[in-house]
C-alpha cells in the first residue's frame, strides 16, 4: 500500500512516521503527479487557510478533488475544515465532504486539550478509549448526505465523521502512540 500525506504546511511529517512504522510506504505529496498511483492521502492537521492557498498555489485543488472521488483521504484538525463542504470562512476549500464545520470553535480558554475519546468504530473502542488531542481544533456542526458521525465528546460534540472512503477527525491522532486511527483509515482506503 502506498499513502501520501499532504505536505505543504502542518503536522505530516508525524502521519508519515506512523504509517511507515504500520508498514505502509508513505510519501510527500506536494505537487499533483505525486497523487499518481497512491491508494490513499491524508491531510494534515496545521492551518488550514495556508493549506489551501498553497493547494491553489501548487494546482493542486482540482487534482485533489477528483483524487477523493475514488480513492481513501483523511483530514485531520485543519485537514478536516480543507475537505469540508460547508464552513463559515472565507477560504479556499475542496468542498469533498458533507460537513458543516466551524473553526476554532473550543474557545481561546480550552485552546489545546485531550480527551478520552469513545470511537466505537475502533478495534476495543467501546472499552479502551482513544487519547484524542485538540489542538485549535474545528467543530463538526452537522454531516448530512451519506455523511456519519463515528464519535462525539461526552457532551454530544460530533468530532469524527466518515463518508465512504472518507474520513475526517478535528483530533490529531499522528501526535499520540495510538495507531488505531491510523489502522482504520488504511482499512478504508483499501477496501475501496
Ligand atoms: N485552527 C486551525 C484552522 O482553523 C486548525 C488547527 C489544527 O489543525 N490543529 O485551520
Amino acid at each position: 500500500m502506498k499513502i501520501g500525506v499532504l505536505a505543504l504546511q502542518g503536522a505530516f511529517i508525524e502521519h508519515i512516521k506512523i504509517l511507515r512504522r504500520l508498514g505502509v510506504e508513505a510519501v510527500e505529496v506536494r505537487l499533483p503527479e505525486q497523487l499518481d498511483g497512491l491508494d490513499g492521502l491524508v491531510i494534515p492537521g496545521g492551518e488550514s487557510t495556508t493549506i489551501g492557498k498553497l493547494a491553489v498555489m501548487y494546482g493542486l485543488m482540482e487534482p485533489l478533488r477528483q483524487f477523493a472521488q475514488t480513492k481513501g483521504v483523511w483530514g485531520t484538525c485543519a485537514g478536516m475544515i480543507f475537505m469540508a463542504k460547508d464552513v463559515e470562512a472565507d477560504q479556499p476549500l475542496l468542498g469533498v465532504m458533507d460537513i458543516e464545520v466551524e473553526r476554532n470553535a473550543f474557545g481561546r480558554q480550552v485552546d489545546s486539550f485531550e480527551v478520552d475519546l469513545i470511537a466505537p468504530v475502533l478495534p476495543d473502542g467501546e472499552t479502551r478509549p482513544f487519547p484524542a488531542v485538540f489542538i485549535r481544533a474545528p467543530k463538526l456542526v452537522a454531516a448530512k448526505g451519506s455523511a456519519e458521525v463515528i464519535a462525539t465528546l461526552p457532551d454530544g460534540t460530533a468530532v469524527a465523521a466518515r463518508q465512504g472512503h472518507m474520513l475526517v477527525t478535528s483530533f490529531h491522532p499522528e501526535l499520540t502512540n495510538d495507531d488505531r486511527f491510523h489502522q482504520y483509515f488504511l482499512k478504508l482506503a483499501m477496501n475501496n
